[in-house]
């Protein structure tokens, strides 16, 4: 038997122990962690719609008409007006004919990439890829190519090898720790000339990137065509849970025959749906928090640039500070702690080895104050 004890003393040496940290409170900005008040740059409730009163009162009503459980899964009984109607709002909201609701993004991703690939097939993924997006993956049992970040002659050198079988071209969006967007132009380009599906999965571009909050698709103004699979996630700049695939109307009736972690799964609770057709409204409406964020992180990297310190490459609001040095990364985040400022480190294998870092990221909840005393912090410890 494995020696549970010795793997966990492991962890602790190499300073890859992760511990959870107990919320007491809503989401938002300013939490309460551990009896502590804490201003929090680490949250993926981009546009601050987590605790948002429409949205909260929206899954208060929708418990009053629904009751909480949605009963079974979508293809048994449990499937609601609520669902359905959510379903339309999103296929209009991604220009697409079709969207299907998953319960989470981690099943949204196992669920397509194995619906579409099996054994002789060839899935291509990005280096930096989300660990669901890997996952779905080795699960489809597909051969699994990993192409250099961002790098469309990589991919494209990968694809020409390859002349039998389905193949799929997977990639985040918005990279989920780096910030960067995919070059979706050119990997749409290239997938197209050898013959391949692309998927995306833009978890952290919906509701932040293009004018109505559209995702990576809108920014660069891509079309099905191009981007035949698109993946949402819910949880992030929603701020409720839950994720969806919009497409086709043949690839959303293939999902709902085929993708097991659709098929065998509870269908989410309906008031969850409600929530979330409220809080997809605020997203196309609300263009004040795409703008807020853009000032705050406009804000950010200059203070930063002032401080010497190097961000990476990113306009979103996943602003990461590379330490390198897991130990460190660790020392950093705990120095700011004392500050009252909650930023995780993140670490291998979250992150490629030598690479922790603490990875900040903005709200349209925050202030511009709030970003001056992350600052004034990080001055201090550097
Ligand atoms: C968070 C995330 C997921 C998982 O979504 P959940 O709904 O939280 O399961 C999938 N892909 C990416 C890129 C993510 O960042």
């Amino acid at each position: 038997m494995k020696d549970l004890a010795a793997e966990l003393t492991r962890l602790q040496h190499e300073h890859l122990y992760r511990r959870r940290r107990i919320i007491d409170g809503p989401q938002g900005v300013h939490l309460s962690v551990d009896g502590q008040k804490l201003l929090s740059f680490c949250s993926n409730d981009y546009l601050g719609l987590a605790n948002h009163p429409d949205v909260v009162k929206a899954m208060q009503d929708g418990i009053t008409h629904w009751g909480v459980g949605s009963g079974a899964s979508h293809l048994v009984n449990g499937h609601s007006v609520a669902h359905h109607a959510l379903e339309e709002e999103l296929a209009a909201f991604t220009g697409r004919p079709r969207a299907l609701l998953f319960s989470t993004g981690y099943m949204a991703n196992m669920g397509v990439i194995a619906a579409l690939c099996g054994r002789g097939d060839f899935v291509f993924e990005d280096r930096l890829n989300h660990a669901s997006l890997l996952d779905g993956g080795l699960l489809s049992q597909a051969r699994l190519q990993r192409y250099a970040h961002a790098d469309s002659n990589a991919l494209a050198l990968k694809l020409a090898k390859r002349d039998s079988g389905e193949k799929l071209v997977v990639t985040d969006g918005v990279f989920s720790m780096d910030g960067d967007l995919a070059p979706l132009p050119e990997l749409s380009q290239t997938a197209k000339q050898h013959d391949a599906w692309l998927m995306v999965d833009d978890a952290h571009g919906f509701g932040v990137l293009g004018e109505h909050g559209g995702g990576c698709v809108e920014h660069f103004g891509l079309n099905m065509k191009e981007v035949p699979i698109l993946i949402g996630t819910l949880g992030k700049a929603f701020g409720t849970f839950g994720a969806f695939v919009a497409g086709s109307d043949e690839l959303i009736e293939y999902l709902i025959q085929k993708a097991r972690p659709y098929i065998y799964t509870t269908a989410l609770p309906p008031a969850l749906a409600e929530a979330t057709r409220i809080s997809l409204k605020l997203i196309q409406n609300e263009h004040w928090r795409r703008e807020k964020l853009q000032t705050l992180i406009k804000q950010f990297r200059q203070g930063t640039t002032e401080l010497g310190l190097q961000l990476m490459e990113s306009s979103t609001p996943i602003q990461p500070l590379v330490i390198g040095d897991n130990a460190k990364a660790l020392a950093m985040s705990a120095a700011l702690l004392e500050k009252g400022i909650l930023i995780s480190a993140i670490r291998p294998p979250t992150v490629p080895e030598g690479t922790a870092r603490l990875r900040i990221t903005f709200s349209a909840e925050h202030s511009e104050s709030d970003v001056e005393h992350l600052l004034n912090a990080l001055e201090q410890i550097k």
